[in-house]
């Protein structure tokens, strides 16, 4: 029998931010097993695949053994759910068990989800069942595949318990994860809402050592840790958008202060084009939608924007309020130049001509209302710059809508002298063959419960190299059949 895996813990949120936390021990599961371990992740945070995935391994990824040197806790946060403010959500089913250093020298925050109740839980019971733990590792590696900042999964872990859920019992499960902080704009929130500036500023001076450290000598530092989130959100949320992504719950507790995508629960990537595209059961109105996700960011922003505002000039908050609101007023514009550039990339345009804005949208204004499968369509252009328009053409309800963009697309290429072959391998390095379609999640995770692994794995690995054909796999890069109806997602996880 191994031991408990050693790790390396160099806890910094235990050690510099008491008060912010609860320190937490996690419930014994009965049966834990390591399902799925991320053997490539283990690596690059220097940790030993086989003890992981051994007995005692499984004790301490289900949160039921601490290992030597970890301080679980749970962190305290609040935030907006679906712009209602609730100014205690907390880690209710989840631990951070403690930060390594990975290979490259990046604090990296190995946290448990799924490990038990917690002083944070209000009324849930704490726990996380197979399904949305495997989907929250599918997508994580998915959106790690395409280049899109996220928390990864490290582990899938069963605990040996059921659990009720809404369908009935499900198995127990615990997600560990990895992410380069789990601070949050609700984390802010938590001690903003409680009138404790110097706590704000405490939880602030931690951001900017843990991410952004060259900000820290700055005199206007607490401006700059707010562009900083701002730049690397808005670039976050464009990638989103570029790659079809519908996050599905946005809430500011789940917009991180690193950048990455965090809580992947209901989420969906679209088929069809709609900028209106909802999959979240309880996004009745449409607020997460698809193409409502920049300007949600943008107010997301703006309430994390209002926790800053005592740091910011603590003596006239109408000055702070001013320089914020200037640096918020910049987003849409900043976000817009950073989806025409990675639009640029997916069209194969090398050059900026004024046009193009207009080219981009309008492609998508001829795609809205014909059924155009959007990771598809981008391929397609790819095969169209090599000279072939039948496959685009064929995507359009309406073939005869795509030849008048067609039109415009071949002038504007010709105001480069860029070889088709060039431009379209350039098209294919950033535009993705493989996603996690809905319908082929759907069936890899009901297979998983079945106690298959086949299907979960197979998507999993093409995923996970988006970019490259693979042998066998045409069906995989197919739209969902008509038969598989509307997708709706369950934030009951
Ligand atoms: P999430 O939807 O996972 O982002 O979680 C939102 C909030 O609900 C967080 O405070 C979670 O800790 C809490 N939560 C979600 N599911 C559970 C559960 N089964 N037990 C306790 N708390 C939960
Ligand atoms: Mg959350």
């Amino acid at each position: 029998m191994r031991d408990l895996p050693n790790i390396a813990f160099d806890n910094s949120y235990a050690r510099d931010l008491e008060g912010f936390y609860v320190p937490w021990a996690g419930s014994r599961a009965p049966a834990p097993e390591v399902l799925r371990l991320n053997a490539g992740l283990a690596a690059e945070l220097g940790l030993d695949g086989p003890s992981l995935a051994s007995g005692p391994g499984a004790a301490m990824l289900s949160g039921g053994t601490a290992p030597e040197g970890a301080v679980p806790l749970s962190m305290a946060y609040a935030g907006h759910q679906f712009g209602g403010f609730s100014p205690q959500l907390g880690d209710g089913r989840a631990l951070l068990l403690g930060e390594v250093i990975d290979r490259l020298g990046k604090r990296r925050d190995i946290h448990l989800k799924g490990s038990g109740r917690t002083p944070f839980s209000r009324g849930g019971d704490g726990k996380a069942v197979l399904r949305p733990v495997l989907r929250e590792y599918l997508f994580g590696e998915a959106m790690h595949a395409l280049g899109i900042p996220t928390t990864r999964a490290l582990a899938a872990t069963l605990t040996g318990e059921e659990v009720v859920r809404q369908d009935g019992p499900e198995q127990g499960a615990v997600l560990a994860r990895v992410a380069a902080s789990h601070l949050r704009v609700g984390t802010f929130q938590f001690f903003a809402a409680r009138g404790d500036v110097e706590k704000v500023r405490q939880l602030a001076d931690y951001a900017i050592n843990r991410h952004f450290p060259k900000v820290a000598d700055r005199d206007d530092k607490y401006l700059e840790l707010f562009r900083r989130v701002r730049d690397s959100q808005a670039a976050l949320v464009a990638q989103w958008v570029l790659v079809g992504f519908v996050h599905g719950v946005m809430n500011t507790d789940n917009t991180t202060i690193s950048g990455e995508t965090i809580d992947y629960g209901p989420c969906a990537f679209i088929d069809s084009y709609d900028p209106k595209a909802v999959f979240s059961s309880i996004d009745q109105h449409g607020r997460y939608s698809f193409g409502n996700q920049p300007p949600i960011m943008l107010w997301n922003l703006s309430r994390f924007a209002e926790t800053l505002v005592d740091l910011v000039n603590p003596a006239d908050s109408d000055d702070a309020v001013r320089q914020l609101t200037n640096e918020i007023n910049a987003f849409p514009s900043h976000y817009q130049a950073l989806w025409l550039k990675g639009m640029r990339a997916k069209l194969g345009l090398f050059k900026e001509l004024p046009g193009d804005l207009d080219l981009a949208n309008d492609l998508l204004a001829a795609a809205e209302g014909q059924g155009v499968d959007y990771t598809g369509l981008f391929r397609a252009l790819g095969v169209f710059v090599r000279g072939n328009v039948m496959p685009v053409r064929a995507l359009f309800a309406d073939p005869g809508i795509f030849d008048g963009w067609m039109e415009r697309y071949l002038r504007r290429m010709r105001d480069e002298t860029i070889p088709d072959t060039t431009r379209a391998a350039a098209m294919d390095r950033v535009n993705p063959i493989y996603i996690p379609r809905n319908h082929l999640v759907d069936a890899a995770l009901s297979a998983a419960a079945a106690g298959d692994m086949e299907p979960f794995d197979r998507l999993l690995a093409l995923v996970s190299a988006p970019f490259s054909e693979q042998a066998d796999a045409e069906d995989y890069a197919l739209p969902a059949p008509e038969s598989f109806g509307k997708f709706t997602t369950y934030c009951g996880t």
